[in-house]
């Protein structure tokens, strides 16, 4: 049976090759082919006759189907990706200054169960294979190329789309080994995040084996009762905990985390909240992103009106936390943060 050439990192192939007794300078040829000059039929040049063979007999190149495309005026682009099997997924492109950033998601629907969210709705059908990961960057890149061809740039990564990253570990480590990869996506190290919503067992293994990547952390509130309601993997693994494993994470110089916070009206946007957090972050490497809750149908949350977000911020100001609140791009077409659902489309 042939396997997916998206789902091997640069060693991967190397080991591969070597263990076939193949040349190897095939796997860096084929890298090279593939994602820096972005083929996608099978290289033929330079490789050697029985590589050639091998990976016409070893590999597909197949990517996910591009099912539906919506965009909003603000430029924001949904991919409804459909997958080998039929099952569906989304990603976002997000325009930034001219560039886009890329919300890639992780898994078809997703195991958490957060109560503001509504891919949890969906429950968790399956996890991406790392193919199926790459290949939404690459589609959507060669999207991009085809329809904004003067401005086709994607800059950032963040695994802020369908799923929980971490619950996918293996797979999620392996695409960012491809995007990091000089010979490979080369995307810098510092625009690649994985934001979790703290899932542990995760946590505990990104120190060992995860590449130097971004971490977020869904904080959304230090308030135990109400994180528990908000996230219920909360419960199953508490906040000291998580927070142990996430400080320990950034490594180098203008490494910090990113705490995410959703404001919802009247549950976690007091100032006593405000403070709480604050007291929680202060000194720490901390920068916060608050994020005003982006409603879907049938959710009961409201998003808090504006001068309250910038009275939150002013307030965590006060502990000397860079806070910048998230602009809210594409919900119209229900593709900001918490809106995607790729079972309500089908
Ligand atoms: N599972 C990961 C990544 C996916 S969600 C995580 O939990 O971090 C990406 C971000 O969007 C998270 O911070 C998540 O809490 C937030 N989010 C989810 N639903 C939202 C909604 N309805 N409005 C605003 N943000 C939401």
């Amino acid at each position: 049976m042939k396997t997916s050439f998206y789902q091997y990192s640069l060693s991967d192939l190397k080991t591969l090759f070597e263990h076939n007794g193949l040349p190897p300078s095939g796997p860096g040829l084929l890298y090279n082919w593939h994602y820096k000059k972005r083929k996608i039929e099978p290289c033929l040049a330079d490789l050697a006759k029985k590589s050639i063979q091998f990976v016409a007999e070893k590999f597909d190149f197949n990517l996910p189907e591009i099912d539906q495309t919506q965009d909003s005026a603000d430029k924001t682009v949904k991919f409804l990706f459909k997958l080998q099997d039929g099952q569906k997924v989304e990603t976002v492109l997000i325009p930034f200054n001219g560039k886009y950033t890329i919300c890639l998601s992780s898994q078809v629907g997703c195991a958490m169960k957060c109560s503001f969210c509504h891919t949890g709705l969906q429950g968790l059908a399956r996890n991406l294979r790392t193919d199926e990961i790459i290949g939404q960057f690459l589609q959507s890149q060669r999207w991009l190329t085809a329809n904004r061809p003067d401005d086709d740039k994607i800059l950032n990564i963040v695994f802020m789309g369908q799923g929980e990253p971490l619950h996918n570990f293996e797979a999620v480590k392996k695409a960012c080994e491809i995007f990091l990869s000089q010979h490979g996506l080369s995307v810098a190290d510092q625009k690649i995040t994985i934001s979790t919503a703290g899932y542990l067992p995760g946590l505990q293994r990104w120190k060992d084996e995860m590449p130097k990547v971004n971490i977020a952390l869904s904080l959304h509130s230090p308030v135990k009762e109400k994180r528990d309601e908000l996230i219920p993997i909360n419960k199953r693994y508490p906040l000291e905990e998580v927070l142990k494993y996430v400080e320990a994470i950034p490594s180098g110089k203008n490494r910090f985390v990113t705490y995410e916070y959703l404001l919802i009206e009247g549950f976690n946007d007091s100032d006593e909240d405000a403070h709480l957090t604050g007291k929680l972050l202060e000194g720490k490497s901390a920068y916060i992103s608050l994020i005003p809750f982006n409603p879907f149908p049938g959710s009961d949350y409201k998003r808090p009106q504006l001068e309250r977000v910038q009275h939150f911020k002013t307030i965590l100001d006060t502990y000397k936390i860079p806070t910048l609140i998230r602009a809210t791009k594409g919900d119209e077409i229900l593709a900001a943060c918490g809106q995607l659902n790729s079972k309500k489309l089908t």
